[in-house]
């Protein structure tokens, strides 16, 4: 099945600093999509709507430090949050980014989950176990993607994957084991978004197992 199938347009609506400037979306539902600098974040949107473009709108000067709003096919919207984590960052601009993230997260009416990458080989910090904690306060679903599986051997993947849900005081089964390289996880994603936004009885996307 190729990615195509599932994506039918994907456009850029906006960037945003404040509530202020953020998108109208006819309450069209909002999935975030938050990660460390380098966690593969690009890759997975990429993968995901099958639009290159859409993660290099992300990556253009003057736009990594914002929240970048894109529509998809008309039926949910996806806020791509910027990666945390650069060292050189200066410590004025973290702040800035926390607040901003912060305020978005806890603001953001139409926001129904938050997809919170976290690379295989890492273990969770601070940072993401706050991300979880916010879900649950603020009443959207957390789904959490653990990238890069395909950097372990196959035997190595499960109790990797399983300690980095731990990390985050998840259970194994939580989490989605995701590799942009192999696809692993495209299809497991896609059946949680579709839930989330109401189209899995409209096209039939759920009809595989889990
Ligand atoms: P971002 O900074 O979070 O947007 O990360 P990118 O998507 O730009 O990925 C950072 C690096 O990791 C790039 O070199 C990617 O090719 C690589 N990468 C991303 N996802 C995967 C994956 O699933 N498997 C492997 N092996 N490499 C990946």
């Amino acid at each position: 099945m190729s990615d195509e199938h599932y994506v039918r347009s994907a456009t850029f609506i906006k960037s945003a600093v404040y509530p202020a400037d953020y998108p109208e979306t006819e309450g069209h539902p909002e999935i975030a999509v938050a990660g460390r600098s380098n966690v593969g974040k690009s890759s997975l949107i990429n993968k995901l709507v099958g639009r290159r473009r859409l993660a290099k709108v992300s990556s253009t000067p003057g736009r990594t430090q914002l929240l970048n709003f894109f529509d998809v096919d008309g039926t949910f919207v996806l806020c791509d949050l910027p990666g945390y984590g650069y060292a050189k960052v200066p410590a004025h601009i973290k702040r800035n980014w926390g607040k901003m993230v912060e305020t978005y997260l806890s603001t953001r009416s139409e926001l129904r989950a938050l997809l919170l990458l976290m690379d295989v080989r890492r273990t969770p910090g601070e940072w993401e176990k706050q991300l979880v904690g916010w879900s649950s306060m603020h009443g959207y679903t957390l789904i959490p993607v653990v990238t890069k599986v395909d950097k372990l051997g196959s035997s190595k993947r499960k109790p990797a994957i399983a300690k980095v849900a731990r990390g985050l005081g998840l259970g194994p089964k939580q989490v989605i084991g995701w590799s942009a390289v192999s696809g692993q996880g495209l299809d497991v994603l896609w059946r949680r978004i579709d839930r989330l936004t109401g189209q899995e009885e409209m096209d039939g996307r759920s009809d595989s197992p889990a």
